[in-house]
C-alpha cells in the first residue's frame, strides 16, 4: 500500500479520466526520480585517484565522505572538509562539469526510492507521464533514456515524454517556463507535479493552479526561492 497523497494523485487521474480529460503528470528527473549523489561520488571518487598522491587532504577529507553527505557542490563539501588549495578545488569544478553533464555518469544514478513504482502506477492509470529535464540535448539524451529504462520507469509504451532543455546554456528556469506552453499544448489536465527546485515548483503551482504540487526534500541549489505554502514536501516517492 502506498501513503495518502499516492491516493490522492491516483483518484485525481481517475477523475480527470472520467471528465474525459488527459491527465498529465510531470516529473523532474534530477533530484526528483533520481538521486544524483551515486553520479558525484564516482566522478570525486577519479578526480580523488587522479590527485590523492600529491594532496593528502584531498584524500583524507574523501575518506569522511559518504554518498548522503553530498549536496550540491562537491567542492563546497570538501572544503568543509579541510580542503583549502583553490587551484585544487577550482581544477575539481572543471574536471566535475566535464563529467557530471554527460550520458556515461548518469549510468551512476539511483531512483529515488518508490519512484519507478509511483510512476508505473500513474501511467497504468491513463496519465501521460511526462518527464521535465534540465539535462540538456546533445550530450545527456541517450543516458537519460537508458536509465529510464534500466531503472523500470514507463517509456515504450506511449503516453510518456521525454523533454531536455534544448542547449547547455539556456537557463534551467527559462526552459521549464517555455516546457509549461508544450504542456498546455497537449489540452489535457495536468493533476500533478513533481520537483526539487521550489522556484520550479512555484511556477508549475502558479501555471495549473487545479493541480496538486510535490517538493521533494532531497537537495536544490543554492539561494533558491522560497517554496509557496501550499507546495506538499515529501522525502521519496513511498
Ligand atoms: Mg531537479
Amino acid at each position: 500500500m502506498g501513503s495518502p497523497w499516492h491516493s490522492d494523485v491516483y483518484s485525481r487521474i481517475d477523475s480527470a479520466l472520467s471528465a474525459g480529460h488527459l491527465p498529465i503528470c510531470v516529473f523532474d528527473l534530477d533530484s526528483t526520480l533520481f538521486t544524483t549523489a551515486p553520479r558525484n561520488y564516482r566522478i570525486l571518487e577519479e578526480f580523488v585517484a587522479l590527485h590523492g598522491p600529491e594532496h593528502p587532504d584531498l584524500v583524507s577529507a574523501f575518506s569522511e565522505l559518504r554518498e548522503d553527505d553530498l549536496g550540491w557542490n562537491v567542492h563546497d563539501d570538501l572544503r568543509r572538509r579541510g580542503v583549502t588549495n583553490t587551484e585544487l578545488l577550482e581544477s575539481l569544478k572543471r574536471f566535475w562539469a566535464e563529467r557530471f553533464f554527460t550520458s556515461e555518469y548518469l549510468a551512476h544514478d539511483r531512483p529515488v526510492p518508490g519512484a519507478p513504482a509511483f510512476v508505473l502506477g500513474a501511467h497504468s492509470r491513463g496519465a501521460l507521464i511526462y518527464y521535465l529535464t534540465g539535462r540538456h540535448v546533445g550530450g545527456m539524451e541517450e543516458g537519460t533514456v537508458r536509465s529510464l529504462r534500466r531503472h523500470g520507469f514507463p517509456f515504450w509504451r506511449g503516453r510518456c515524454v521525454v523533454h531536455l532543455k534544448p542547449s547547455f546554456e539556456m537557463a534551467d528556469s527559462t526552459f521549464k517556463a517555455e516546457a509549461v506552453a508544450d504542456i498546455r499544448s497537449y489540452q489535457g489536465q495536468v493533476v500533478a507535479t513533481f520537483e526539487n527546485e521550489p522556484g520550479n515548483a512555484n511556477l508549475f503551482l502558479r501555471s495549473f493552479p487545479e493541480a496538486v504540487h510535490f517538493l521533494l526534500m532531497t537537495v536544490h541549489s543554492p539561494n533558491a526561492d522560497p517554496p509557496a505554502r501550499t507546495l506538499k514536501k515529501i522525502p521519496d516517492f513511498r
